[in-house]
């Protein structure tokens, strides 16, 4: 399908081609939609095969923005910026200058962080040329590695699903398998920890492993043998489509709580999910504690127990997408979509009051 007509059917506002010959720049800022506020998403630096991949994955990726900011309550839309280079050979100094310039011509309609590719200290140098910009160091004012707020984010909705699945508000004596201890795993597991869960892990990584065995998890030495695992909770945190056709049957959870993207191979297999009768808490909702941090960056300064705060309403983010799973008999997944595209609905639907205009007779 042509750009313009994915654009349309989609309902993107705005689409920047941004080049620069003398660094050798190429990038393109998504905007989605701006109903909620300022569109908000991050810089992601990536060398697509074709001009055409990269376009395709920053609209996707700007439009799961919109969801995302939406169903997380956020004043906030949906944005992203896609930078078509090598993060290891192609990016410099210059070229993020650059790239900061093209944002800044937006006017603070996109506001760009850190993404697969870029890092806080890129944030750094994007803000020496534009304010719309987040995710800046602690030491400079900013939120910092958004990792532990994911953590605690995912935490609190898994509290919200194991509510319902099992008429209990904690996770004491609960098993959940952790699959992938990366970075929002282990900041996960702490609180799992101190409610007194029992945790079984797994990661391809040996360090990973051994600071897992460290907080006295049980630990599974074939990433694959997770799927079998006996737990009341399941929670993929490392990898995408790990919920698929081959996995789900294998499932012994009542509960899906993690933080991995696009952890539905396909939107089947969330309808699949909800056949079996597990309780999935959908990706972009649950581990929307980095975002939310995030935006305690904009037109404010930044406090962490304010943003932690925040980040603890995730309960109630979840807990909601589950009643209109369960009111509208619809798989979360699909409610997710509904709650998250309702509320702009409903805001742009509202009128703005307007003062009465004198008109001459
Ligand atoms: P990370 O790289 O620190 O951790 C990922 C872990 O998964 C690593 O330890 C890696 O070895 C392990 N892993 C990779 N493949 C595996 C496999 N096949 N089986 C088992 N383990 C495997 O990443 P992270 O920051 O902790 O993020 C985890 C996931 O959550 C990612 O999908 C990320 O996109 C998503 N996420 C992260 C944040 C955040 O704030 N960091 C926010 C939203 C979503």
């Amino acid at each position: 399908m042509a750009i313009t007509e994915t654009m349309a059917q989609y309902d993107y506002e705005q689409l920047l081609v941004c080049v620069d010959k003398g660094t050798g720049l190429k990038a393109f800022i998504a905007v989605h939609d701006t109903t909620l506020g300022p569109s908000l998403g991050g810089c992601r630096i990536w060398p697509h095969k074709t001009e055409e991949d990269a376009i395709t994955d920053v609209l996707r990726l700007a439009r799961g923005m919109t969801y995302k900011n939406s169903a997380a309550g956020l004043h906030l839309g949906g944005g992203k910026a896609l930078i078509w280079a090598d993060p290891r050979t192609q990016k410099n100094e210059a070229m993020l200058r650059i790239f900061a310039r093209y944002v800044d011509t937006l006017g603070g309609r996109y506001i760009t962080t850190e993404d697969v590719g870029s890092t806080t200290n890129d944030m750094v140098i994007i803000s020496q040329v534009t304010s719309h910009v987040t995710g800046l160091p602690r030491s400079m004012g900013g939120s910092g590695d958004p990792s532990d707020a994911t953590g605690l984010g995912i935490y609190r909705g898994m509290l919200a699903c194991v509510k319902e699945a099992y008429f209990t508000d904690s996770m004491r004596g609960m098993t959940v398998a952790i699959q992938g201890f990366g970075k929002v795993a282990g900041y996960m597991a702490e609180h799992l920890k101190t409610a007194g869960a029992h945790m079984i892990v797994t990661d391809i990584n040996k360090d990973a492993l051994k600071r897992a065995a460290a907080m006295g998890c049980e630990i599974v030495e074939d990433p694959e043998a997770i799927y079998d695992a006996p737990c009341q909770v399941f929670s993929p945190c490392a990898l995408g489509a790990t919920m698929n056709s081959n996995t789900i049957p294998r499932l012994k959870c009542k509960v899906i709580a993690g933080s991995a993207n696009n952890q539905l191979a396909t939107a089947a297999d969330g309808d699949d999910l909800h056949k079996h009768g597990i309780l999935y808490a959908p990706d972009y909702v649950i581990n929307a504690g980095g975002v939310i941090n995030i935006s305690h960056e904009i037109g404010q300064r930044y406090s962490e127990e304010a943003a932690r705060e925040h980040v603890m309403t995730l309960y109630d983010a979840v807990a909601k997408v589950i009643s209109v799973s369960k009111q509208q008999g619809i798989p979360t997944a699909r409610a997710a979509d509904f709650v998250a595209e309702e509320r702009i609905r409903q805001v742009r639907a509202s009128k703005p009051m307007r003062a009465a205009r004198y008109k001459p007779a």
